[in-house]
């Protein structure tokens, strides 16, 4: 058996359809009376008919959110929760939009409830991220992890196929670098198996059937584990390199995670051959890295890096950058076997 150290962290989770609906109550239970509701300018009308559901317990609705925190937005998003005296904040969407929620408690150590309509999993971590001058910074705060959190599958009904799909796997990946991380506990593992296992079976329903409302929640519930576990674990090669290319190169974050998952399980597949066992399991196959790649296949989700716009030219930079001030990774790492991976990223290769 190994030895380990677990620390849970402290959140309220409210799971079901039609959740949404007890907001309010889940606002005075933490005794709040002006909260700000944010969402992206996308999600507007249902943060303002959350405002309104919340009448005078909410001060004003934010629709400022945008992907990766820019530190004037973020700035703008704390003025304006200052200016109207806000003692708490909603945030509803995605990770962008729990990313503005956490920048303002950063800054103000005001409470967040989150109300996550994507499966990127940020409404149960402590990581914040903020973006200066092109660069991405993120770091862990006990201040910035939503106190309440309400999973409503309803919500999630009109999330494009697309985005779910990746978002998907975006969460998938968390709990693929959860099974080999350095400080993986039983636990996290056993949470991070579940969440792979959960989003497999949903994402294809999902992407037949996009207003299933079962294959919804199954999906959230995933969303759930899969976030608890990158709350809980460090992560790997696949997020180092993820950042890199999505904070220097300007790709798109779901859709970079979906690309790399399965090229990153493939190069760790030997050294971590528990964890690719569990993944394969989870995902109903006998390989877990082309059980990934046919996965990202089925839901008709990117495959290479080209074809979200990476050039050739900058596979050699982002193999260097990927590779400065690496994470632990069960493979050991060296600039040549990251650019080989790039390569084989960026041609969307099938992993053997
Ligand atoms: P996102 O929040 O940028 O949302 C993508 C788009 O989908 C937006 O336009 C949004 O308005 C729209 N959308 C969201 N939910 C919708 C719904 N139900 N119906 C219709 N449209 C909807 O995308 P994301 O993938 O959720 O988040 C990505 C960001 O989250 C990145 O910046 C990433 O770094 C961050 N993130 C942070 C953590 C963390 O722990 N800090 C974890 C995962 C992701």
């Amino acid at each position: 058996m190994q030895t380990f150290t677990f620390t849970a962290l402290p959140a309220r989770i409210v799971f079901g359809p039609g959740r949404i609906a007890e907001l309010a109550d889940e606002v005075r239970r933490l005794h709040l009376q002006r909260v700000l509701v944010l969402s992206t300018p996308n999600q507007r009308a249902l943060a303002e008919t959350m405002a309104q559901q919340l009448g005078t317990l909410a001060v004003g609705v934010h629709a400022e959110a945008v992907m990766h925190v820019p530190d004037s937005v973020a700035a703008a998003a704390v003025e304006r929760a200052r200016s109207l005296a806000a003692d708490g904040i909603v945030a509803i969407g995605g990770g962008s939009t729990i990313g503005l929620g956490k920048a303002i408690a950063l800054e103000t150590a005001l409470p967040v409830i989150a109300v996550p309509t994507t499966y990127a999993g940020s409404e149960m971590t402590p990581i914040w991220g903020i973006t200066r001058g092109g660069l991405k910074t993120t770091g862990r705060d006990a201040r910035v992890l939503p106190k309440t959190v309400i999973y409503d599958a309803e919500l999630t009904l009109r999330l494009p196929t697309a985005i779910s799909a990746t978002s998907g796997l975006n969460a998938i990946a968390h709990c693929v670098e959860g099974l080999y991380s350095q400080d993986a506990n039983p636990m996290s593992s056993l949470m991070a198996a579940e969440g792979i296992r959960a989003l497999a079976q949903a994402l294809p329903v999902i992407k037949d059937r996009p207003q299933d409302a079962e294959a919804r929640s199954l999906a959230l519930y995933g969303a759930w584990l899969s976030g608890t576990v990158l709350g809980m674990v460090g992560m790997a090669l696949h997020h180092k390199i993820c950042h890199t290319l999505g904070g220097s190169f300007n790709l798109p974050h779901a859709e970079v995670h979906t690309v790399m998952i399965p090229q990153v399980t493939a190069f760790n597949s030997s050294a971590a051959p528990q964890a690719m066992a569990r993944i394969a399991a989870a995902l109903g196959c006998n390989n877990a890295a082309s059980g990934l790649y046919d996965l990202v296949a089925r839901l008709q989700a990117p495959h290479s890096l080209r074809a979200l716009g990476m050039r050739e030219t900058d596979l050699d930079s982002a193999a260097d950058l990927a590779t400065r001030n690496p994470y632990y990774n069960p493979r050991a790492v060296t600039r040549d076997n990251v650019r080989e991976l790039l390569q084989s990223a960026f041609e969307g290769k099938r992993p053997t």
